[in-house]
């Protein structure tokens, strides 16, 4: 029995892990679920998968939280709070974590699991993205073992040769050339700049292919998500940046592909649905039923392929050079991203405005290596205080 503690359960990766759990209750038990404020949703979890611990954001939401557990008859204990969270991740009981928390929110909690040296389940990429060196290096230390969830690194995971996974270099001596990133190109390709300009966070949170949270939804409408993805593969997989190409495939059947130094290139296929790479990290290196229909390659009977439009994107090309200049840009890069894609979410800012103040928060702060835990969080919240300080600039 694998004894799982899923951060984020009640948010599209959650959930959608949970759906593959309750498949398979046989291997897999519930140590702990944890949402920020969504408790009705958690209590019904809480009911169904009887975890020990259930966490939430503060004292009072927890308070309700185990009312409402007592009632419904569950011995669950609500906590509270990033110690909480910290606790439900390192806990000597608990075999794997799945990082599903969005944004900087959830690095401390991952890294507590990461240094606990468990198996990391990572949905969360902003933690990686946002603290790459440091996080890397804790898995080392650890041994603890990084499978990725983002579908398109875990499909280069399933396409690399064995051993070349996560947290080992793909590049010593195993043939692999180049890394091929898909991108589905998001509900506004085709679009110019121009044309962007007044769409609104409905539109973009409307994905041609994925269902999923309204940050990342975001993320993929502007194409950031394919830049911080970039930086996740990264570090992920030890290659640098030059190393990576985006390719635009608006089926989002192929989810990425491995091109290998003797013309060989190897893709991994499937419907657009997170529960399959969800499925493969669970059973890693074993494989179980996901829930997902199997792929019908007669009824998509074609698979297309362009390039990213650079110029109606920015912010790919920003965080391609956030990449390139490694040390604190991807911190800063991801917190400043975090407040703008916020504001647009909010309505105080236009949809073209997130790469403008994505690129003006880096213009403006030191760039340097970040040596520590404390350093990375001091970035972090340098970018925010500029993002933030120059929105309400633009709100005028
Ligand atoms: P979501 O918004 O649907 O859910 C986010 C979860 O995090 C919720 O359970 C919420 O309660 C919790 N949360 C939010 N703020 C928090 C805070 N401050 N403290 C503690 N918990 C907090 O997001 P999602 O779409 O499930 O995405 C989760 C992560 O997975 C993101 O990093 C995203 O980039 C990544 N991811 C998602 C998908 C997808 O298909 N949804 C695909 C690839 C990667
Ligand atoms: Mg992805």
């Amino acid at each position: 029995m694998q004894m799982i503690t899923v951060l984020g359960a009640t948010g599209s990766i959650g959930v959608s892990t949970l759906d593959v759990i309750a498949r398979h209750q046989d291997k897999y038990a519930i140590f702990a679920l944890t949402a920020h404020t969504q408790i009705d949703k958690l209590a019904e979890q809480c009911l169904q998968f009887n975890p020990k611990f259930a966490v939430v954001g503060d004292a009072a939401l927890a308070e309700q939280l185990q009312a409402m557990l007592r009632a419904g008859g569950s011995t669950t204990e609500a906590i509270y709070g990033v110690d909480a969270l910290c606790k439900v991740s390192n806990d000597a009981a608990v075999d794997t974590v799945m990082a599903a928390i969005v944004g900087a929110a959830g690095l401390v909690p991952t890294l507590a699991a990461v240094h606990a040296g468990k198996k990391i389940l990572l949905a969360n990429k902003e933690a990686l993205v946002m603290a790459g060196g440091l996080f890397m290096q804790a898995v080392a230390d650890s041994g603890s073992l990084l499978l990725p969830i983002d579908s398109e690194h875990n499909a280069i995971f399933q396409c690399l040769p064995a051993g070349c996974g996560s947290s080992a270099s793909a590049s010593s001596n195993s043939g692999v050339e180049k890394l091929l990133l898909s991108a589905s190109g998001g509900p506004f390709r085709g679009m110019t700049l121009e044309q962007m300009h007044g769409v609104t966070p409905d539109q973009a949170c409307a994905h041609p292919n994925w269902s999923m949270g309204r940050k990342i939804s975001v993320d993929s409408a502007s194409l950031m998500n394919k830049g911080l993805e970039l930086i996740e593969a990264c570090w992920l997989f030890a290659v640098p940046e030059q190393s990576i190409e985006v390719v635009v495939h608006p089926q989002s059947i192929i989810h990425s592909l491995v091109q290998y130094s003797d013309g060989s290139v190897l893709a991994q296929l499937g419907n657009p649905d997170m529960r399959t790479p969800i499925a493969h990290a669970l059973a890693w290196p074993q494989r179980i039923e996901s829930g997902v229909a199997n792929l019908n390659l007669f009824e998509i009977a074609r698979l297309d392929f362009e390039k990213p439009d650079m110029q109606a994107f920015p912010c790919l090309a920003i965080a391609r050079a956030a990449a390139q200049a490694g040390a604190n840009a991807a911190t800063i890069l991801n917190a400043a991203n975090e407040i703008a894609v916020q504001a647009f979410l909010d309505e105080r800012i236009g949809f073209t405005q997130i790469a403008d103040v994505v690129e003006q928060t880096l213009n403006s702060q030191v760039i340097s290596e970040p040596e520590s835990l404390e350093a990375v969080q001091e970035s972090d919240n340098q970018a925010r205080l500029y993002s933030s300080a120059y929105i309400k600039r633009l709100e005028k």
